[in-house]
């Protein structure tokens, strides 16, 4: 239902916890958020409004980027183990993900096979398993992984992907759920509805379907799931925060 993510200078708890608050008006079941510490994540979710969640969370740890999502299920009751974000069973990835797999049964039941254990019902656990295995397979980057993944994907989705290993990078793909990257002097944000991040930045870039995005601190990188690069500037919203 509604995505947001950070990665730049400032602790990046506060801005997850505010912008999922901007989010809040289009309903939603649970709430969660996963921020890199020490090459792990610390994942807080529940089926609890943002403000409970803001309450688990506390102060949180010290982390400058992260990536948070309300969650409205298709796939699986509201329930603690399905809010998102979801993993992989190492634990190293973290995705949150708007909309609905259309083949959610197959990839299941393929990773299954493959040994893969699932810890929720939801249809968004198997992107994560998908990128762990194409790192394990030897991807070259995140945003490589996470292209193999979706490789096998039918449906909508937006999403962001986060690795443990490398926080200072977020990874976004968008097939018919809405994602805008919003740029910032020295950070970046992302989310599913401009309301997320107009108080950061009225710069923003909005993906099309079929894209994919590779976000920094300091830089952004748009292409197609082919890795056609799409160059992008960004255009300037006029939203009153
Ligand atoms: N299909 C996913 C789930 O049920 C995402 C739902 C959403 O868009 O919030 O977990």
């Amino acid at each position: 239902c509604g995505i947001v993510g950070y990665v730049g200078g400032r602790r990046a708890t506060p801005i997850l916890l505010e912008g999922l608050h901007r989010l809040e008006y289009r309903g939603y079941d649970s709430a969660g958020i996963a921020v890199p510490h020490r090459n792990r994540l610390k994942v807080t979710k529940a089926a609890v409004r943002v403000g409970e969640l803001r309450e688990l969370v506390g102060e949180g740890l010290p982390a400058t980027s992260g990536i948070a999502h309300t969650r409205w299920a298709t796939h699986g009751e509201p329930t603690d183990a399905n809010a998102h974000p979801q993993q992989d069973a190492s634990k190293r990835i973290a995705v949150v993900h708007n909309g609905i797999l259309e083949n959610a049964d197959e990839l299941r039941a393929r990773l299954t096979a493959d040994g893969v254990s699932f810890a929720s019902d939801t249809d968004t656990e198997a992107i994560a398993h998908l990128v762990a295995k194409a790192l394990d397979d030897g991807a070259e980057s995140l945003e490589a992984a996470v292209r193999t993944a979706l490789h096998d994907v039918d449906g909508a989705y937006g999403i962001v992907v986060i690795d443990a290993t490398k926080p200072g990078e977020l990874v976004v793909a968008r097939n018919g759920s809405p994602i805008v990257l919003g740029v910032g002097d020295g950070e970046m944000f992302v989310a599913s509805d401009v309301a997320a991040l107009v108080r950061y930045t009225q710069s923003v870039v909005y993906l099309d379907d079929g894209e994919l995005a590779t976000l920094t601190a300091d830089d952004y990188r748009t292409s197609t799931l082919q890795a056609r690069s799409t160059a992008k500037s960004p255009t300037t919203v006029d939203v009153d925060d």
